[in-house]
């Protein structure tokens, strides 16, 4: 009856599983995706990009080195935008082969174009030339992500002045960034220029930033961006940006302080990316930021043959967790029950230094009134730390003192971001300081972190 059982629209990580995943159930499915390459937002604009900008940032300036042999210590002298570029292009070109193949190997057909809603199961796709056909298919998933929040009064230019999409094609680095925006990008932004000693401000309208995280470890945080001259400029909104002399943007803010700079980063929020949709003739509507609204369990609009999923409908648009609902939604339209995912997802941030997070923050743990106890481990009071000439970095846990089970974990330094999955695993299993204080940990780690967190709440915990 149906050209296919499922067309998906986006090729990001949760249009990539879901057709992955329909495929694997013997359903024929078409993704639909207007980039010239599959991978969307994440693969070329978002997540790989910016993490391999990082990596290349943190390889050539010789940063984690730097505990050791000083500030000044750097494996490539004179970096330039194209010496990060060689290796951002060779990391999307994998990606994207590799997802090429995944679809070809499991069946998955593509077509490029734009994709709209003629009504709800039928959807046209206008090619770039200007060519328009139709298909129809039994489900649809949304999966069209976001694009970035451009307001008026920002000058964007592409060559002073860029988003947050745009930034990962740099004509050249900037002697002074100013990011506006601390959000997860802003931030990882920042860090990351700053890693390559580029002059960056960081400017936010509200007076704190990133408040989903323990506030202990943003202090940390804080401490270790001041300490590295990351001029911060909190509770300072924007009132006007102007460009001077060679585009050189200038931002005033409400404070009265002026930032100039050579380059500027304008990173405060993203858009659905649903304007274009026609979402009408299908029966949908999105909020002001053009989400889509989903029932969290089973990703279905309000129109239960067409699901929705990844950062179109909000919160958390992460890549991990978009890969997720993609996989559930598919499961979902096709009569599959998975089990609900575990309680507990992890947060990466990938600043310099890594921000990692799972379960509670103390924050949180207060306002639910749970008694507790805290551990805290320094990385540079482990061997591995010392190996690596740490200077930085902390992790610290929460337990409850009444049931003994692990609350939180919450990590900033070197690792982070993989650390945080031996936390995950015991917070979702619901397990007790008891798995900390009585394992062995591969000597020397910084995971040795966690048994030292452990044993300092331990200490702390009220005993029998
Ligand atoms: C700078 C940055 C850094 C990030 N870092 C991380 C990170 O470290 N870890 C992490 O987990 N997440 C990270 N994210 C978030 C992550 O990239 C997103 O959560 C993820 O890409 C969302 O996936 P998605 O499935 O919604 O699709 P997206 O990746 O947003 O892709 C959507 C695709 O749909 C296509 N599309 C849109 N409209 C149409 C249409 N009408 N027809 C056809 N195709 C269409 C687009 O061209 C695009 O290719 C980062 C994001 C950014 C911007």
């Amino acid at each position: 009856m149906y050209d296919f059982d499922m067309i998906v629209i986006g090729s990001g990580p949760s249009g990539r599983r879901a057709a992955v995943q329909s495929a694997k159930i013997g359903k024929s499915v078409l993704v639909v995706e207007k980039g010239r390459r599959v991978g969307g937002v994440s693969v070329h604009t978002g997540t790989i990009p910016s993490k391999t900008l990082r990596e290349t940032v943190l390889n050539l300036s010789g940063w984690r080195e730097r505990g050791f042999y000083g500030r000044g210590y750097r494996v490539k002298q004179d970096i330039a935008a194209a010496d990060l570029m060689i290796r951002l292009h060779k990391t999307l070109d994998h990606e994207v082969e590799v997802l090429e193949h995944q679809f070809s190997r499991n069946g998955v057909k593509t077509a490029r174009g734009e994709a709209r809603f003629l009504d709800p199961h039928t959807i046209e796709i206008t090619s770039e030339a200007g060519e328009v056909h139709s298909v129809t298919a039994a489900h649809v998933l949304i999966a069209c992500g976001t694009r970035p929040f451009r307001p008026e009064y920002v000058p964007f230019n592409g060559m002073t002045v860029f988003d947050s999409d745009e930034i990962v094609d740099l004509p050249r680095l900037p002697r002074s960034l100013a990011v506006i925006g601390a959000g997860v990008i802003g931030v990882e932004y920042a860090t990351i220029f700053s890693a390559l000693d580029v002059a960056v401000t960081l400017i936010e309208p509200r007076a704190t930033f990133l408040d989903f995280i323990d506030k202990e470890l943003i202090e940390e945080f804080v401490h270790e961006l001041r300490d590295r001259n990351v001029g911060l400029r909190l509770g300072s909104a924007v009132t006007s940006i102007e460009l001077g002399p060679d585009e050189r943007p200038v931002c005033k803010l409400a404070d009265g302080r002026t930032v100039q700079s050579d380059m500027l980063l304008f990173a405060a929020g993203r858009v659905g990316a649903t304007d274009r949709l026609n979402l009408g003739a299908a029966g949908l509507s999105v909020d002001h930021r053009g989400r889509v609204t989903v029932e969290p369990k089973t990703l279905q609009t309000a129109v239960p043959h067409i699901y929705a999923a990844g950062d179109v409908i909000g919160f958390p648009s992460l890549a991990s967790t978009s890969m997720e609902q993609g996989r559930l939604a598919a499961c979902h339209a096709f009569g599959l029950e998975p089990p609900p995912p575990p309680e507990f997802f992890p947060y990466g941030i990938y600043a310099v230094p890594e921000i990692s997070t799972v379960g509670m923050s103390e924050e949180e743990v207060r306002r639910r009134e749970i008694p507790y106890e805290c551990g805290i481990a320094r990385f540079r009071e482990t061997s591995r730390g010392h190996i690596m000439g740490l200077n930085n970095g902390m992790m610290k846990m929460l337990f409850s003192t009444k049931s003994r089970r692990l609350l939180g974990v919450h990590i900033v330094g070197e690792g982070a971001t993989e650390l945080i999955h031996i936390g995950q695993a015991v917070l979702n299993l619901k397990g007790t300081i008891d798995y900390f204080i009585e394992n062995t940990f591969n000597y020397p780690t910084l995971a040795e972190a966690y048994k030292i967190a452990g044993l300092d709440a331990w200490n702390r915990m009220p005993k029998e």
